[in-house]
């Protein structure tokens, strides 16, 4: 009988088998793509950030509620650790002035290309356009091939790599949470992270400023601040400094209804130094051009100042409004659009070798588990370390005589 079922070819799952393949277990791997790791791929795109060089306090800190959970995980399989991984695979990485890890490539093909070609050196078998549609009675799962209608898939053990929700065009759909919730196993609401919001721009704001960018710009929610990029939608606002927070936006949406963001368009300057400028006589300026001029704010800048109501003719309220514009986050923008998502199998159903308490035999890891985290490598890095300690913990099921009679 096969050794091990995993569902899902994500970094997650397909990590997990190089782990466990190359200790001379039968691995076979099903997902419902027509080829492996598209979500990987896509992350490659924007040049894959694989992880990040900060201390490890700092690392786990990133995953908020899921620090507890994730920090020994995370110690047992740290940054340096993935990055030797990469290496062995034949692609070095580098650590840009962020601090975030990036293969040298700046791509996820080669480095997927290597890791496939291992994989099938070591025997495992890839089973494209099989999808897992729930457990038979005896715990069994059940793969339906395209067309076909679900079979039982006996092997001693499954790890379930199945993918959170976002981008579901790109594999992982969450359709797995009712197959899990049948088996009285807990999942937290799927909710996006990592998303843009929308707001109600004017019709000036959507007509003349969709799709331009705000940059090197600040934004604060609360007690929480960053400074980076942002985009203007015609429905809203999103990029790197509003993923950021976005987090902490969502979870005030959820509970209050919506979200105040306060964007500074000038970051590097305080408000008496913007004040000083603005002091001076307008004279026969319009005011745009006087805007311009003081304080070099472009014409979107200068949009988004006037959403918030008429321009204060006052040096320091105008200041004020500089350095704070008052902006109404309305709710998330939709999880198909999202990086990630938050939410999944709670994690006080699973052990501490990732096995679903309530399913002996089977495990999971990767986004599919109930944690969130920013953009910075802090997802892909969470993804290989759940891989890695649900192969360990795999392995020792089986090593402990588990499974040859189950499954
Ligand atoms: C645009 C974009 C850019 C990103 N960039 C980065 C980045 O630079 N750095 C970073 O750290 N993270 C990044 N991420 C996030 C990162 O890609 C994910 O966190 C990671 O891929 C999740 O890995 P996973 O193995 O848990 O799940 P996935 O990669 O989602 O893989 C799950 C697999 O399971 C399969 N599957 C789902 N349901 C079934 C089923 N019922 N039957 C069979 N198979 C099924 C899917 O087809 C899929 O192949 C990015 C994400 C996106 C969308």
């Amino acid at each position: 009988m096969l050794d091990v079922l995993i569902i899902g070819a994500g970094p997650s799952g397909l990590f997990a088998a190089d782990r466990l393949a190359a200790e001379g277990l039968a691995v076979t791997i099903v997902d419902r793509m027509p080829s492996p790791a598209r979500k990987f791929l896509m992350a490659g795109r924007g040049g894959l950030n694989l992880t990040h060089s900060e201390g490890l306090a700092a690392f786990v800190g990133r995953y908020r509620q899921a620090e507890a959970f994730l920090s020994p995980l995370i110690g047992d399989f740290p940054p340096e650790a993935l990055a030797d991984w990469c290496h062995g695979l034949g692609e070095e990485t580098f650590t840009g002035s962020s601090g975030r890890v990036f293969p040298a490539s700046m791509k996820a093909s080669p480095l997927l290309r290597a890791w496939l070609r291992r994989l099938e050196k070591n025997g495992v078998k890839l089973l494209t356009r099989h999808r897992f549609t729930g457990f038979a009675d005896d715990g069994t799962a059940l793969i339906q091939h395209e067309n076909g209608t679900p079979e039982s898939f006996p092997a001693r053990a499954t790890l379930l790599a199945l993918g959170g929700a976002s981008w579901p065009r790109l594999g992982s759909d969450a359709a797995w949470v009712s197959a899990l919730e049948e088996r009285g196993i807990g999942i937290s609401r799927f909710r996006p992270a990592n998303c843009g919001f929308r707001v109600a721009w004017s019709a000036v704001m959507k007509d003349r400023f969709a799709g331009t960018p705000l940059k090197r710009i600040g934004l604060r929610h609360g007690e929480k601040s960053v400074i980076g990029e942002a985009l203007i939608s015609e429905s809203g606002l999103e990029g790197g400094a509003v993923y950021a927070l976005s987090a902490e936006l969502r979870d005030t949406i959820e509970a209050d209804g919506s979200a105040l963001l306060h964007v500074d368009l000038r970051p590097a300057k305080t408000a008496a130094a913007l004040a000083r400028r603005l002091a001076r006589p307008r004279g026969k300026q319009s005011v745009s051009t006087y805007l311009k001029k003081t304080v070099k704010l472009n014409p979107a800048e200068q949009a988004l100042l006037r959403e918030a109501g008429p321009i204060p003719q006052d040096p320091d309220a105008l200041a004020a409004r500089i350095k704070a514009v008052p902006v109404t986050c309305a709710a998330p923008y939709g999880i198909e659009r999202a990086i990630s998502s938050a939410g999944g199998i709670r994690l006080d159903e699973v052990d501490e070798g990732l096995m679903l308490v309530k399913l002996p035999g089977v495990f999971a890891a990767g986004e599919m588990l109930d944690w969130e985290a920013p953009t910075g490598g802090y997802l892909l890095q969470a993804c290989f370390a759940t891989g890695h300690r649900a192969a360990q913990g795999l392995s020792a099921y089986l090593k402990n005589g588990n499974g040859d009679h189950t499954q």
